[in-house]
């Protein structure tokens, strides 16, 4: 008996020991931990006195169920597939905003417990993290709330006797809420994603627009509740429709993007490079378009495994990204190819961008742990350069094709040299004749 014990504790202990959250660094797990403990100690100190009366537990009950239905008639739009803008907010402000801080807390716990059942299988940390910064964040909300509005809980408050001041409690509500998430939200993802833009993933516009929608349809139905609590009924197809509309959005912008690397996929940069291309061509501006190819790849994935490939995709991808302007398109063309669309640059600066990304791959350290090494990973590229130059003939009829076709040749030349170099072919009047084509380090 013993001993099937001591073997029973050895295997839960290799079980934690491979728990996903130990390969974060450590400082990230100590923040997290720290997270979920405040939650439960804030969860515990805010335990009301006194059960909850019959208003109270109604007012829950029904704001709970809302919300519960809006997950089980929501659930296939999105979460599955990875997405997780929602408008759950709607029902959870307004228990933060109409009860005390402990009501909207244990909500959360149900919620988030039911999304992990029903919606999606999540890592559990991340579960019980996104749970602890949500109560944390909606119970300061509700503080805030009643401290400025100054009333008890458990109904709309002074809202009728001093509605300016009403408002302005909301307001600040809402900005502690979204201040406290973004916050704790961002040292995670910092923490846990280092490549990642904190900019980009938490202030894009649309999520600024969502989370003001959210908050203004939060508002209405707190103030539907306060004059007629039974119109949530009303409220309820509205927020189902916000909440496909939300998904809808973020799926038309996903499917832009190559999911590996966050850059446009081959289709999008195709269809938005030609539109540039004939721009370019109506107007005689100079333009260019680069392929880039990691030399030697199939090595990165027969040494260090694909995942370490992907990762060095990726990091190609930010750098890619960081070393042009905001104008340029940066696609992901191929497995281990990418394209850039550079208007305005002619052949002698789109060599120069060229260089430079090539320059800045072949002396960056990847790093690609947790694989096989821990050592970072070196790559170089091959990049083919297609311009049609300012002084471009519209008579050739130059076409996005034409270029690539061109861009393409360069880079196979790049490749002959031995690889890791820049090779531009520039062109004045039509494509597809050998003799014309140059495969110059152009000069200025
Ligand atoms: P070269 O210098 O001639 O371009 O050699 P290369 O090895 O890069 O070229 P090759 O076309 O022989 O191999 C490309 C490799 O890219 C093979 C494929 O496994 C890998 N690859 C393509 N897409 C992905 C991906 O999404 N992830 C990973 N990890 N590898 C990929
Ligand atoms: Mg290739
Ligand atoms: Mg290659």
């Amino acid at each position: 008996m013993r001993q099937f014990c001591r073997d029973r504790g050895r295997v839960c202990l290799a079980a934690v020991r491979r728990w996903p959250v130990w390969e974060l660094p450590r400082w990230l797990v100590v923040f997290l931990s720290a997270v979920v403990a405040a939650y439960v100690v804030a969860l515990g100190t805010a335990l009301p006195a006194v059960p909850p009366t019959l208003h109270v537990g109604l007012l829950l009950g029904v704001l709970a169920l809302c919300l519960t239905a809006t997950v089980e008639l929501t659930r296939r739009e999105g979460d599955s597939a990875g997405l997780s803008v929602n408008v759950f907010g709607v029902w959870l402000l307004p228990i933060a905003l109409l009860l005390p801080p402990f009501y909207v807390m244990a909500v959360l716990i149900f919620h988030y417990t039911l999304l992990q059942l029903r919606v999606r299988q999540f890592v559990l940390y991340r579960r019980a993290y996104n749970a602890a910064v949500m109560g944390l964040s909606y119970a300061g909300a509700s503080l805030t709330f009643h401290a400025v509005t100054g009333t008890g809980f458990s109904s709309a408050g002074s809202l009728v006797a001093h509605p300016v001041r009403w408002l302005i409690a909301v307001a600040l509500a809402a900005l502690t809420q979204w201040a406290v998430n973004t916050a704790l939200v961002g040292v995670a993802l910092a923490g846990s994603q280092p490549g990642v833009r904190f900019h980009e993933a938490v202030f894009t516009k649309e999520s600024a627009r969502t989370d003001a929608t959210e908050l203004c349809v939060a508002v209405l139905v707190t103030l539907s509740i306060g004059v007629a609590p039974l119109s949530i009924v009303f409220a309820f197809p509205f927020v189902t429709l916000l909440q496909r509309s939300v998904r809808h959005e973020q799926l038309v912008s996903a499917s832009r993007l190559d999911s590996k690397t966050g850059l446009l996929n081959a289709g999008t940069w195709e269809r938005e490079a030609a539109v540039e291309v004939a721009r370019a061509i109506r107007t005689r501006t100079p333009l260019a378009v680069a392929i880039i190819d990691l030399d030697r790849f199939k090595n990165v994935n027969d040494t260090y495994g694909h995942l370490a490939g992907d990762k060095t995709l990726q990091a190609i991808a930010r750098v890619l990204q960081e070393c042009v302007r905001e104008y340029d398109l940066v696609g992901r063309f191929g497995g281990e190819e990418f394209a850039l669309v550079l208007p305005q640059a002619g052949p002698v600066s789109a060599y120069s961008i060229a260089e430079r990304i090539r320059d800045y791959i072949a002396d960056l350290p990847i790093d690609v742990s947790p694989c096989q090494t821990t050592e970072p990973v070196h790559v170089t590229v091959s990049i083919g350069v297609a311009s049609l130059g300012s002084a471009w003939d519209t008579r050739a009829g130059g076409q996005l094709t034409d270029l690539m076709a061109a861009a393409d040749m360069a880079l196979y030349q790049a490749k002959r040299n031995g690889r890791d170099q820049v090779c531009v072919i520039t062109e004045n009047r039509t494509f597809g004749t050998q003799t014309q084509r140059a495969f110059v380090p152009p000069t200025a």
